[in-house]
């Protein structure tokens, strides 16, 4: 999918945090963003996601068409999915139940035999516990845990654009190996699926290549490159400019 954030300035409650942010993915590409706490990467996401909670001027186009005009729901079916910063739990529906009401709502509606066999050969390739799809959902589900049950999300519901908002907060180094290893295999079938990664770290960019890298600092993109600048920044911080072509080298 194609995404387009044209002149994109957000407020909420009068505080501005998204300033003048531009932003074009193309199908395919893999764009990492990079920046301080607070300085609007996940009011970002679920702006993109279509929250309710923002005055927004300027625009966001999926495949050259405005999107600001859709809700949440209108969006998802779009094929743009949030991967959460923080996940919530849902108490009173199961996990498998959650996933196939959203499947439900999809033009390519499947059999239930077909989706408990799509879902067992996730869980079980995503390593989770099985009886996790029978639980409320992320219903004391540990933050990895949850994490892991976002990706399955992403698996069942195959979208075309991700926003993976911090993925690799809350969980170990063999499961963001797992999961990673997942998504890669989803982004090689689906070649035209775009990403946006969320991240203060080089090790989820290690498994999942960026093409680009942008540097966000007060509400909007400072700088962009491609890998290096994303090992500039973890070794010097956000405070430093990376304008020296081959300071850091490939190594
Ligand atoms: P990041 O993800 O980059 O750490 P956030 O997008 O979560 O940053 O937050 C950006 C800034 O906006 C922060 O200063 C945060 O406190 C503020 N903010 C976000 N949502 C709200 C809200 N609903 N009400 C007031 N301030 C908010
Ligand atoms: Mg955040």
């Amino acid at each position: 999918m194609k995404l387009e954030i044209k002149n994109l300035n957000v407020f909420v409650k009068d505080k501005e945090i998204l300033k003048n942010f531009n932003l074009k993915i193309l199908p395919g590409e893999i764009h990492a963003l990079m920046g301080p706490n607070g300085t609007g990467k996940s009011t970002l996401s679920k702006v993109i996601m279509g929250y309710p909670d923002y005055q927004i001027t300027g625009d966001i186009k999926a495949n050259d068409k405005s999107i600001l005009n859709l809700e949440i729901d209108e969006r998802s079916k779009l094929g743009i999915f949030l991967v959460y910063q923080s996940p919530i739990a849902i108490d009173g529906l199961t996990n498998s139940e959650v996933i196939k009401a959203c499947l439900d709502t999809r033009e390519n509606k499947k059999g239930l035999y077909e989706f408990i066999l799509n879902l067992e050969a996730n869980v079980s390739n995503l390593e989770m516990n099985k009886e996790m799809l029978h639980r409320g959902f992320n219903v004391g589900f540990s933050g990895g845990e949850r994490k892991k049950n976002e990706i399955l999300q992403v698996l069942m519901l195959k979208p075309k654009f991700i926003i993976l908002d911090e993925l690799d907060s809350g969980l170990d180094v063999d499961s963001l190996k797992i999961v990673c290893d997942n998504l890669n295999n989803y982004l090689q079938e689906n070649p035209d699926v775009s990403v946006l990664i969320i991240t203060h770290y080089t090790r989820i960019l290690d498994y999942i290549k960026p093409t680009h890298v942008h540097k966000m600092k007060d509400g909007t993109i400072l700088e962009t490159g491609d890998f290096n600048l994303a090992k500039f920044i973890e070794k010097n911080g956000y405070n430093q400019s990376f304008d020296i072509v081959g300071e850091v080298s490939n190594e």
